[in-house]
């Protein structure tokens, strides 16, 4: 359908444009009762199937237009459905004013962006990302997901989780086989299951860990009780095949020391825990007791903070790969400290103590001029032409939500006259998170600078896929964990096939960590994953062996 005819209520402008729009869209005017005319229509609109309009006309629809001509100068956006039989359509609809000469009544136009396709793919993925391949069960993703759902519908109580860790299952692996050994694995998730109390949820979050989640009436010893009874479970042996195996658990638990006790928490309360019974043997519940921070804590805080506020942190870069071209596309900054006693303390280490003690503000900015300056330097070194690749600075989820993140990199920028597009972020799942609307501001300030948002160790937080298709990012970097052993392992190329189709759903683009071997590099790249990182590349190294690293990459490709 292109223009109608002139019609009874005024000369009709043109709207032949609609039919270049490439999502069905109408020209329409509402009249009573939600009700509403076509006065023009493209032709992705009247190959909808079933029409929206008439008689099958959506709720939402009907809504939305009722209330567009109610304030016809705010856009709205709906979602909705129409179909008959099996054939139903998810679509998302815009309405929105068009502007027009006076005299005329008012017309909208309609867009509806059929999201069907999107929408099935995310639930696939969805179910994908949150369940363990192997025995059906949550996986680390669904359980820390089941675990906020918890939290935020149940209230407080006493709510505790356990973690559950095989003794030596890499050892009998290695001797009984792979195949034998997700046999075994399989085995002893059943029989956990079959020790559960109704109510509790297993899940698997690891290769040989498992996580409970569980809701107390008798404190401590209650839980102590349900750790004995799944370790009981452990008390006969597994027949699996011909194979008769004995394993061994060690068990680790916490519980909600008081209302609103993030799940994190939790969980790390469980892990500190868990530690400790692989070391004594026993059943282990984390007490406040374990809380207290360490005097080596509060002595490495103190030197952290001289050492900042002295210049005696430095950067490390390392390359980015573009895996189709072996062409460097960038280096992510990450920053290394040699403490008083000489001892060159992992990021690992002083991160969280930074973070912990609000550090983490001051060597972010520290990091973020830090990575500015040695792009301006290297542009210089260049002869003063442009250095073709970008630097990615980690920003950390406390420094997101305290510090005014993109201030810093606007700050840097002009410093150190460099362009946006030249600088990196790359965030945690867990700094969007934590609080979504100051993220999306952050990142959309970052957007404006043209500066690109990497979504850091994708994969191993609980990944809110609404959020993320949300928000203004541009890249996720697939986390090391994935990666390793990955050449031999189907679940994990699974994983990293299904972000891989993720990305590719919401315009994103992938960078995999830690890839230590060709092996790796040639699947990844079999798989679409456009940029690696790892040491089979190069190792983090200083900013002038980084820049002669790019220059040589301009002479012969690095892979
Ligand atoms: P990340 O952002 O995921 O950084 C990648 C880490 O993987 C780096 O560890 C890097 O050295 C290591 N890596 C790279 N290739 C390989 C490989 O092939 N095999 C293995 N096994 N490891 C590889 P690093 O430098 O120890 O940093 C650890 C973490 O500390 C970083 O993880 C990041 O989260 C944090 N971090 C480092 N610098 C900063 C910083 O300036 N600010 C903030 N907020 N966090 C930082
Ligand atoms: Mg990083
Ligand atoms: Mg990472």
């Amino acid at each position: 359908m292109s223009n109608p005819p002139p019609g009874e209520n005024g000369p009709m402008p043109f709207v032949g444009w609609i039919d270049a729009l490439p999502l069905p869209a109408a020209v329409i005017r509402p009249s009573a009762r939600g009700d509403f005319h076509v006065h023009a229509s493209n032709a992705a609109f009247d190959r909808l199937e079933p029409s929206p309009v008439g008689g099958s006309a959506p709720v939402a629809l009907r809504r939305a237009v009722e209330q567009a001509a109610r304030h016809p100068e705010e856009r709205r956006e709906f979602s909705c459905r129409i179909g008959v039989g099996g054939a139903v359509r998810d679509l998302h609809g815009t309405i929105g004013l068009l502007p027009m000469e006076s005299g005329g009544d008012a017309l909208f136009l309609l867009t509806l962006a059929d999201r069907t396709q999107q929408i099935a793919t995310e639930r696939s993925l969805r179910r994908e990302l949150v369940s363990d391949n192997l025995t059906g069960l949550p996986n680390r993703a669904g359980f820390t997901e089941m675990l906020e759902r918890r939290a935020a519908t149940e209230g407080d109580g006493d709510h505790a989780i356990l973690l559950l860790d095989l003794a030596r299952f890499s050892r009998i692996n290695e001797h009984i086989g792979p195949a034998a050994g997700d046999e075994l694995i399989v085995a002893v998730a059943r029989r956990l299951t079959s020790r559960l109390r109704g109510g509790d949820i297993l899940a698997r979050t690891g290769g040989d860990e498992f996580a409970v989640s569980t809701r107390l009436t008798g404190g401590k010893a209650d839980l102590r009780a349900i750790a004995r009874r799944l370790r009981g479970g452990f008390g006969h042996p597994f027949h699996i095949g011909a194979l008769t195996v004995s394993v061994d658990c060690a068990l680790g638990g916490a519980l909600q020391s008081s209302a609103g006790t993030a799940a994190a928490d939790l969980v790390r309360h469980a892990q500190i825990a868990l530690k400790r019974a692989k070391r004594t043997g026993h059943i282990e519940i984390h007490g406040p007791e374990t809380e207290r921070p360490s005097g080596n804590r509060f002595g490495m805080e103190t030197e952290l903070r001289s050492a900042i506020e002295g210049g005696r942190l430095r950067l490390e870069f390392q390359p980015l790969i573009e895996l189709a071209t072996g062409r460097v596309a960038g280096f992510e900054a990450l920053a290394r400290w040699t403490d008083s006693k000489g001892r060159s303390v992992p990021p690992a280490e002083f991160i969280p103590v930074a973070e912990d003690s609000g550090l983490i503000v001051p060597l972010g900015q520290w990091a973020i001029g830090e990575a500015a300056a040695t792009l301006a330097d290297w542009d210089r070194q260049n002869g003063g032409e442009r250095v073709d690749c970008h630097i990615s600075v980690n920003v950390s989820a406390i420094q997101l939500v305290r510090d005014d993140a993109a201030a810093a990199v606007r700050a840097a920028l002009t410093a150190h006259e460099i362009g946006g597009e030249r600088l990196m972020i790359e965030l945690t799942e867990s700094a969007v998170i934590g609080d979504p609307d100051r993220a999306m501001a952050v990142l959309q300030e970052l957007k404006a600078m043209k500066a690109r948002v990497a979504m850091d160790d994708f994969g191993t937080g609980y990944s809110n896929l609404a959020h993320l298709q949300r928000l203004p990012i541009d890249a996720l970097k697939i986390d090391q964990g994935f990666v390793e052993h990955m050449v031999d392992d189907r679940d994990k190329v699974a994983i990293v096939r299904t972000i891989q189709s993720l990305a590719e759903a919401l315009g994103l683009s992938t960078t995999a960590e830690g890839v230590e071997t060709i092996e790796q590099a040639r699947l990844l790249s079999a798989l679409g994953c456009d940029f690696g990182q790892g040491f089979l590349f190069a190792r983090p190294m200083d900013a002038a062996a980084a820049f002669d690293y790019w220059r040589q990459s301009r002479v012969r490709p690095i892979f």
